[in-house]
């Protein structure tokens, strides 16, 4: 699933990757790019304007943060997004005050409602609920036999009329499962309700009475994510006919676009609460927008990775920093802070490790070695404050001191105060040519 509009949002921000700041016309192409990736993807137009419009207005108006290179920002912001149009928080199951919660299922034939009753009656179970499942599609042949061969899988009991007094009401079917559920202390009610091939206005009636009838704490309405754009559609019709309090997507296993996913909550302004992602019964899970936005991104240690940034970086003390190179007052101690900063983050390894690409860098990642940071700054800590702000004062003896102190051979010390000075020259020129 998302598999393609993954790959083309990774890409489009990789290209971002190492640029130093984005122009106006920098995140017009970018945000022209997500958008081809998003229609493409099947997501529905207004989803795809609103969010375009959103990311680049925030790209725009980004301040320059010291902690995040801005293609950072920009996959903050797009992840962000991604996660709003999701619908934010993880919205969980609605569960009465005083049981029987009700919880009714609406969708066309084939969304896969009955699957899904056995897969929430199961998930139910699991947490120590006592559900039972209710057969109000009495149309179709076969959906109650189906129904009680799902429930029964699942091993919760299904409530049915007889068979044998012909086509029952469902309506009173609904009415009469609370009274028996209420007898039997079950704490939860799963209504499976009839489907049509397409919306009609007969299933909209009947659905709508039977909600009246049973006053459920949730509707669900169930949407097969195979049929793209259609289920925007279908959503709107349901959302107008019967009105649902939820969304259930299904068969994401078999969607690689990923555009109902992303439009139906945007579209109808209700949350989605479960995905279904497979035929059995275990094949379902709590849907949760951050972390299918991580998904879609396919950057997932990358977040993780600006989230860490942004928690171990200093605004004041990079900025103080920042303006020292300029003017080429930057001292061992603020190389040390800097240092210090970054080694927050935790293993330097495993965080050049996180960046998209590291892959092929193995080799220097292996060369990498925290305990040579270590020992830069244990070199540090062995100097006086004096010598760390003028490194020129350290002769012959003071490096020996030092060297003696920090445990290392004097040519180590030789080798940093070298070093600092090649830095501080480079990142000087630097600073002049970025204006800093
Ligand atoms: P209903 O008519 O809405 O009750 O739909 P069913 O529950 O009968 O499901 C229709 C078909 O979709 C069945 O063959 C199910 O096995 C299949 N199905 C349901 N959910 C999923 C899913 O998440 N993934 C896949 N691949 N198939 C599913």
């Amino acid at each position: 699933m998302f598999d393609t509009l993954s790959d083309r949002l990774t890409s489009v921000l990789q290209n971002l990757r190492g640029r130093g700041r984005l122009s106006e016309a920098d995140i017009d192409a970018t945000a022209r790019e997500i958008r081809i990736a998003l229609l493409e993807a099947d997501v529905a137009l207004p989803v795809v304007r609103t969010f375009i419009a959103n990311v680049k207005e925030r790209a725009k108006g980004a301040e320059v943060s010291g902690a995040l290179n801005p293609a950072q920002q920009v996959v903050k912001i797009v992840n962000e997004e991604l996660v709003g149009i999701l619908g934010g928080e993880t919205r969980r199951l609605n569960l009465a005050k005083t049981p029987p919660t009700v919880i009714m299922l609406a969708g066309l034939q084939g969304s896969g409602k009955t699957t899904l009753a056995g897969k929430l009656a199961r998930h139910l179970l699991t947490q120590g609920h006592t559900p039972i499942l209710v057969a109000c599609d009495l149309q179709r042949p076969n959906a109650v036999t189906q129904l009680q061969v799902v429930g029964e899988r699942a091993g919760v009991t299904t409530f049915a009329p007889e068979p044998g007094n012909g086509v029952g009401d469902p309506v009173d079917v609904a009415r009469r499962s609370i009274e028996e559920a209420k007898r039997a202390q079950h704490d939860v009610v799963i209504v499976d309700t009839a489907g049509r091939l397409g919306v009609d206005e007969e299933m909209m009636r009947q659905a709508a009475d039977i909600r009246e009838a049973v006053q459920p704490d949730e509707v669900l309405f169930v949407v097969d994510a195979m049929i793209g754009q259609d289920a925007v559609t279908t959503a709107e019709a349901f959302r107008d006919g019967v009105g649902f309090t939820g969304v259930v997507l299904t068969k994401l296993d078999g969607d690689a676009r990923g555009g109902a996913a992303l439009s139906v909550r945007e579209v109808t302004g209700q949350p989605i609460l479960f995905a279904s992602n497979g035929e059995k019964l275990e094949d379902f899970d709590a849907f949760h927008p951050d972390r299918m936005a991580s998904r879609i991104l396919g950057m997932g240690d990358v977040l993780t990775l600006i989230e860490q940034a942004e928690q171990a970086f200093d605004q004041e003390q990079a900025e103080a920093a920042a303006a020292k190179i300029g003017t080429g007052e930057l001292t061992l101690e603020d190389f040390l802070e800097q240092m210090l900063a970054v080694r927050k983050m935790g293993p330097i390894a495993n965080l050049l490790g996180m960046l998209p690409g590291a892959g092929q860098m193995k080799d220097q990642l292996a060369a990498v070695d925290d305990k040579h940071l270590d020992r830069l700054q244990a070199i540090i800590r062995g100097m006086t404050p004096a010598e760390r702000t003028d490194p020129k004062i350290i002769n012959a003896s003071r490096r020996l001191r030092i060297a003696k102190g920090s445990g290392v051979a004097v040519r180590e010390v030789n080798d940093l105060v070298n070093r600092f000075y090649e830095a501080r020259k480079m990142m000087q020129q630097m600073a002049g040519r970025f204006g800093l």
